[in-house]
């Protein structure tokens, strides 16, 4: 079988691969020897070292060796296993929720231990939360690793030794078969990588004498080459989408000079620069023959609904429907009533959709819909449904996208009954850098209201401790007494909506007995639906005051008459949402201010960030700054879309190599198509991530 692909051979050739494991491993995407290959390490384990306990460095895995002092069963808020031990250097503590008693028997004084896991802060000072551990003979201490272990994602019914043995089978078989090569010879060069093979052998398999700190850091010369390949397989598959969706006939929208006017002159304001700018830009698109695929980017509060709005009129002025998704019902329904109070005197019809509408009503809805009676559409995911169908989509837009997937916003491009391809346009608010966008979001053109609208007054952002809480509880009467209003924001509690909704319950009790003259309102996910709006149509007509909230009402909401927001635990939330929420305040000419009110627990580094709130309300320099802080998976919410995850890259650390990337990519793209399939495929295997239906 000499020169065969390593694609051709599949899984089940492998030594103890049969058809039970060939099923587990193609939940992960794998099927042949290639894909196995592919499956690419997501992180390394470092058991090459023993760190002496003085030298731990927190939040790092690590090997750690010692004797046992004291093991003892702790009665905190929970029952625990504490067991202590030392080396010379210094002590930490291994701490255990679940153990049984013979497991506590064997921990006695005076044992040789060599744990492995993850030095954190705790009660009592560094510890290790469950950490692996063996017992050692002190005479007879086993070697560490040679090597650095990768650690694989996983699925059910496999384990990382099973998974590893079974890919040290494809690294051998590797030895007499090839990877195709499908980059210009030219980039193994620019990345001192002899071929794409020792890359990938590399990878699964780092030799000791690598610089375990150069590999950790994602700098080793094969990374950077697989992360390039990488980048260049999302570019080109980006490519083909923005290539496919423009082979399609766009809807013609015509310019409707007088009743884009007649609209701005209903306004009470008129446009900044930067909103006519970007609306031409998407006028430029409606006459450029082909389906508009834009995105529009503007700090929070610059005022993208407007642009939207102009827009849509004008699609709906050439006789066209338009979409428009948002990611939240409160959301939506305050587009809804917006685009009601602005166009409807203009005659155009708009009708919305939502889960929490009767089931009639919405059948009702779909039906008006196909018919083509409403011109304008605004729902939140209720859109993407399988009844909705439209009569004559032309227009497509997407608020606050990052809160959707890729594969979300091409459903709604399917679903109208005309044979067009509707124009797209997707908003965001989360200041996103152009060298991230450039990998985020390569198929879509970029605009940036870059200007917010005047007479705004900057918001005061304020660094305060809890310990001050009775000084700001203070504050809220005064704003208040103003006839002003206030948001007061839990932080969602580990992922958890029903403890950060106790918690918010709890404030808003507090708070309430701390100030009986306020009208208070409570707004949490735990709410049903109607409960939620109640709430935030008696905070928008200023019938509440107080508003305690969770981050709910991070996206979008737009109550102009707040000036106060107080942000409880703001070191548990990344800077750029910090900013979204923040954005809710300062939005009408009221001097604003923002408290973020920090735990006692707060570090320096926590400080540091924080400042940066308080230095710029520029929401492209936050993101930056949260970008390296905290890596592009955040910023692009990707945790909540599975949008782009990547197995090797880091659309930051990387950044450097974009230049390279499109243009190996444009070129593979006109010249060698062929490799750009095989590429893709080879990336992302038949499970197209961005594929149409
Ligand atoms: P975002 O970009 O965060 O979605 P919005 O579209 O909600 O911002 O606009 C924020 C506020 O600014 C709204 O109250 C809106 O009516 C107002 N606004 C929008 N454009 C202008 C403008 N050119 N001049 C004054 N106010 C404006
Ligand atoms: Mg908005």
């Amino acid at each position: 079988m000499g020169g065969r692909l390593l694609k051709n051979i599949p899984v089940t050739a492998l030594k103890g691969v049969g058809d039970s494991l060939a099923g587990t491993l193609k939940k992960l995407g794998i099927t042949n020897v290639q894909d196995l290959l592919f499956h690419l390490p997501s992180k390394y384990l470092d058991r090459t070292r023993i760190t002496p306990l003085g030298h731990l460095r927190l939040n790092t895995m690590a090997v750690v060796q010692g004797y046992v002092l004291t093991s003892q069963i702790k009665f905190g808020k929970r029952r625990s296993l504490e067991c202590t031990i030392e080396d010379g250097s210094g002590t930490v503590r291994l701490r255990f929720f679940h153990f049984n008693n013979t497991q506590k028997a064997r921990l006695e004084k005076g044992t040789l231990l060599r744990v492995f896991g993850e030095a954190r802060m705790g009660a009592t000072g560094i510890e290790f939360y469950h950490p692996e551990y063996e017992y050692i003979d002190p005479h007879k201490p086993p070697e560490v690793e040679e090597t650095l272990t990768p650690v694989y994602g996983l699925t059910e019914g496999i384990t990382q030794p099973r998974l590893r043995k079974i890919i040290m089978q494809g690294l051998e078989l590797l030895q007499k078969h090839a990877l195709e090569e499908l980059l210009p010879p030219e980039i193994n060069r620019e990345f001192g990588v002899e071929s794409l093979s020792h890359a990938i052998q590399f990878i699964h398999n780092p030799p000791p004498d690598t610089s375990v700190d150069y590999l950790l850091s994602g700098q080793h010369p094969c990374q950077k080459r697989l992360a390039f390949e990488e980048l260049l397989a999302h570019f080109i598959v980006r490519q083909q989408l923005r290539q496919e969706t423009q082979s399609h006939q766009a809807p013609e929208i015509q310019q409707s000079p007088e009743v884009i006017q007649q609209f701005l002159d209903s306004l009470p304001f008129t446009p900044t620069q930067a909103q006519q700018r970007v609306y031409g830009e998407i006028l430029d698109d409606f006459r450029g023959g082909y389906p508009m695929l834009r995105m529009v980017q503007g700090d929070v509060g610059s005022g993208k609904t407007l642009v939207a709005a102009l827009a849509a009129l004008q699609a709906a002025a050439s006789g066209y429907q338009v979409a428009i998704a948002a990611p939240t019902e409160i959301l939506a329904e305050q587009h809804f009533k917006n685009f009601a109070a602005w166009l409807e005197p203009l005659n155009i019809r708009i009708g919305w959709l939502v889960g929490k509408l009767t089931a009639k009503k919405k059948r009702e809805t779909y039906e008006a819909i196909t018919r083509g009676e409403y011109q304008i559409i605004i729902g939140t995911h209720a859109l993407f449904q399988d009844n909705v169908c439209f009569a004559r989509l032309g227009l497509v837009i997407i608020d606050e996208q990052h809160r959707f997937g890729v594969n979300q916003r091409l459903s709604l491009q399917q679903k109208s009954l005309s044979r067009e391809m509707p124009h797209q346009l997707v908003m965001t608010a989360t200041p996103i850098p152009r060298t991230l966008a450039m990998t985020a979001y390569s198929e879509l053109d970029y605009s940036i209201i870059d200007e917010l609208p005047p007479g705004r007054t900057p918001i005061n952002t304020l660094l305060v401790s809890q310990k001050r809480r009775p000084e700001i509880i203070n504050r809220i009467s005064a704003v208040c007494a103003e006839g002003r209003q206030v948001y007061w924001v839990c932080p969602l509690i580990e992922e958890s909506e029903t403890l950060s909704a106790a918690n918010a319950e709890e404030l808003a009790a507090m708070l309430k007995e701390a100030l009986p003259n306020i009208s208070q309102g409570l707004c949490h996910g735990r709410l049903r639906p109607a409960e939620k709006e109640a709430v935030m149509t008696a905070f928008k007509q200023g019938e509440v005051q107080l508003l305690v909230a969770t981050t709910v009402i991070e996206v979008g909401v737009d109550v102009p008459n707040a000036s106060l927001m107080i942000i409880e635990n703001p070191e548990r939330l990344g800077l750029a949402q910090l900013h979204q929420l923040r954005g809710r305040v300062g939005r009408g000419s009221a001097e604003s201010h923002c408290v973020l009110l920090y735990g006692d627990k707060l570090s320096n580094d926590g400080r540091e960030r924080l400042k940066v709130l308080r230095q710029s309300t520029d929401g492209f320099v936050i993101s930056e700054k949260d970008l390296e802080l905290r890596g592009p998976g955040e910023l692009l919410g990707t945790r909540q879309t599975g949008n782009m995850e990547y197995r090797i890259a880091d659309a930051q650390r990387d950044s450097a190599m974009l230049p390279l990337v499109h243009k190996v990519g444009k070129d593979l793209l006109t010249d060698n198509s062929i490799s750009a399939e095989h590429l893709t495929n080879r990336w992302f295997g038949d499970a197209r991530v961005y594929a149409r239906v």
